[in-house]
C-alpha cells in the first residue's frame, strides 16, 4: 500500500470504530486507514449485549462514563444503531445495598419500586423475587446499542467498503476528491517499526502501510503482537464473558432489564417473545483471545443456574443458547489508554473490562488526544 495515512487505526471493534468516526468528523482532510486481524466484525464488539447503565466504580470510571454519553449522543447522527433502544430498568438489591449503587451510577439515583412496579416484576420472575433480605429498586431506563450495525456505520466515513460489500458508502463518507480512507480486513499487524514518514505497520503476511499516527485497538488481542509489552508492563489480563440465552416468563415487549448487582449479573430482554439474554461474570482469567478456542464450560452454567435459583427461585427458564467473549481487564477494572512504549506518535486503547461497549467513546476520545487528535 503506497503512500502515508495521517492516522491508523487498528481494530475494528467499537473502540476502533468510534476512533475512526471520531478521526473524521474532528479532522475532515485527515487520511485515515483501519486494520484488523481477520474480517471487521472477529472481535468481541459483535457479541457484546451493548447495555449503558451509566456507572463507575472510580471517580475516572464515572468520568469516561459521563463523556461517553455525551459523545455517544452526538456520533448517534451518524450511527443510529447507538443507543437504537432502551428498556425500564430495575435491580434485586441486598438490604442497606442502595447507597452503594448510588455512588456509582452517573447523575441518576436508585428509587424503591412502587406497589404497581413490585407486583409487575413478581409476575415476569417470580413471586421471590427481591424476598428474603433484598428489595426491588428502579433507576432510569437503560440504553442498548447494536453493536455490529453500530460499527459499520461507524465506518461508513472510511467510504471505500469491505471487500464483499460489507460497508456501504456512509452518510460521513468522502467522495472522490477527500482525502484517502481505506478499511483493509486480514491485516494482523506483527510488527510496528518508527521510518522517516511515522511507522511502518507490517502484517503477519509481510503486508505493510505507514502512517503517522497509530491508535491501536486491538481488545484482548493486546496481549500479542507490538502491544504486549506496554499491556503486560499495566498488569492487563482477559477474562472470559459469558451471555446465556433463555427462555422464560410471558412474552412481552415491554419486559424490563433486570440488575442482580450482588452477584453482577443482568437479564436483557430480546424481542417481543419469552427470551432474554442474561449476562454473568464468567470467574475465567487469562483465557485465550482468539473467538474459537473459547467456550463455556459447565462451572460458567452452574454458576449462571445457582444465581437464578438464589435469586430468582420462581422464574422457570429454559437454556437455548450461549455467546462468549474475552475483554482485556486492567488491575483496576478502568481502561488503558496509554502510548505504546518505545514509539512516539502511536497509543494503546483498549481493557473495556465488560464495559467497552458504552466507554467506547470516551477511550476513543481519550486516546486521539494522546496523538494530538481530539
Ligand atoms: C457476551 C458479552 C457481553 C457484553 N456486554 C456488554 C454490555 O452490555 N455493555 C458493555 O459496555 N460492554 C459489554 N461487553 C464488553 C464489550 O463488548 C467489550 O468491552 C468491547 O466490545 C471491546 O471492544 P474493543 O473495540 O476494545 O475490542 P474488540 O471488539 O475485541 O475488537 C478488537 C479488534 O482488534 C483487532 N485486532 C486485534 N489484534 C490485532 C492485530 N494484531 N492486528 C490487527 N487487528 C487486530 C481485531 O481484529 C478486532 O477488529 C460484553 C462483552 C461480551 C463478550
Amino acid at each position: 500500500m503506497s503512500g502515508t495515512y495521517d492516522l491508523a487505526v487498528v481494530g475494528t471493534g467499537i473502540v476502533g470504530a468510534t476512533a475512526v468516526a471520531l478521526a473524521a468528523l474532528r479532522h475532515p482532510g485527515a487520511s485515515v486507514v483501519a486494520v484488523c486481524a481477520g474480517a471487521v466484525h472477529d472481535g468481541s464488539t459483535v457479541r457484546s449485549l451493548a447495555v449503558d447503565i451509566p456507572a463507575g466504580r472510580t471517580e475516572r470510571q464515572r468520568a469516561l462514563a459521563r463523556r461517553s454519553l455525551d459523545l455517544r449522543a452526538e456520533l448517534a447522527a451518524l450511527a443510529p444503531a447507538l443507543n437504537a433502544g432502551s428498556r425500564p430498568s430495575y435491580w434485586v438489591l441486598p438490604d442497606g445495598g442502595a447507597a452503594a449503587v448510588d455512588g456509582r451510577l452517573v447523575g441518576d439515583a436508585v428509587r424503591p419500586c412502587d406497589p404497581g412496579q413490585g407486583a409487575a416484576l413478581r409476575a415476569v420472575f417470580g413471586g421471590a423475587v427481591g424476598a428474603a433480605g433484598t428489595g426491588l429498586w428502579r433507576s432510569a431506563a437503560a440504553t442498548v446499542s447494536e453493536p455490529a450495525a453500530a460499527v459499520e456505520q461507524l465506518l461508513g466515513v472510511l467510504g471505500g467498503g469491505a471487500p464483499g460489500g460489507l460497508l456501504g458508502a456512509g452518510p460521513g463518507a468522502p467522495d472522490g476528491d477527500g482525502p484517502r480512507r481505506d478499511l483493509v480486513e486480514g491485516f494482523a499487524v506483527r510488527r510496528i517499526e518508527p521510518c522517516a514518514d511515522g511507522h511502518r505497520l507490517v502484517a503477519s503476511d509481510g503486508a505493510e502501510l505507514t502512517a503517522r499516527r497509530v491508535l491501536a485497538a486491538p481488545g484482548a488481542g493486546a496481549l500479542h503482537g507490538p502491544f504486549a509489552a506496554t499491556a503486560e508492563r499495566l498488569g492487563a489480563r482477559t477474562k472470559k464473558i459469558v451471555a446465556y440465552r433463555l427462555r422464560g416468563g410471558e412474552p412481552g415487549g415491554d419486559r424490563p432489564l433486570l440488575v442482580l448487582d450482588e452477584p453482577d449479573a443482568f437479564l436483557l430482554p430480546v424481542g417481543s417473545g419469552s427470551d432474554w439474554c442474561y449476562s454473568i461474570t464468567s470467574a475465567d482469567w487469562d483465557c485465550p483471545s482468539e473467538r474459537g478456542r473459547l467456550a463455556p464450560d459447565p462451572a460458567d452454567r452452574k454458576l449462571a443456574e445457582a444465581v437464578l435459583a438464589e435469586q430468582l427461585p420462581g422464574f422457570r427458564t429454559e437454556f437455548t443458547g450461549c455467546r462468549t467473549g474475552t475483554d482485556l481487564y486492567l488491575p483496576d477494572f478502568a481502561p488503558l489508554i496509554a502510548p505504546l512504549d518505545g514509539l512516539d506518535g502511536a497509543v494503546l486503547a483498549t481493557g473495556g473490562a465488560g464495559s467497552g461497549f458504552r466507554l467506547a467513546p470516551a477511550m476513543a476520545e481519550g486516546a486521539l488526544a494522546l496523538l494530538g487528535l481530539a
